[in-house]
């Protein structure tokens, strides 16, 4: 058996485990598995992924 994780894969499953991240806020904007891509507080879409316990990244 041979287990390949793609890119896509990974970032599906990065969505499934973090939250998004807006660094304008500094703040998590959204619930864990929420891919809506949007900031809440200032409308950026450019928001990375926070990770409980570990940070935010991306
Ligand atoms: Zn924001």
């Amino acid at each position: 058996m041979t287990f390949c994780m793609t890119d896509e894969k990974f970032q599906m499953l990065a969505i499934e485990r973090t939250s998004p991240f807006c660094y304008g806020c500094y703040k998590v904007v959204g619930s864990i598995g929420d891919d809506s891509g949007l900031c809440t507080g200032c409308g950026s879409d450019d928001l990375m992924r926070h990770l409980n316990g570990v940070g935010a990244f991306g």
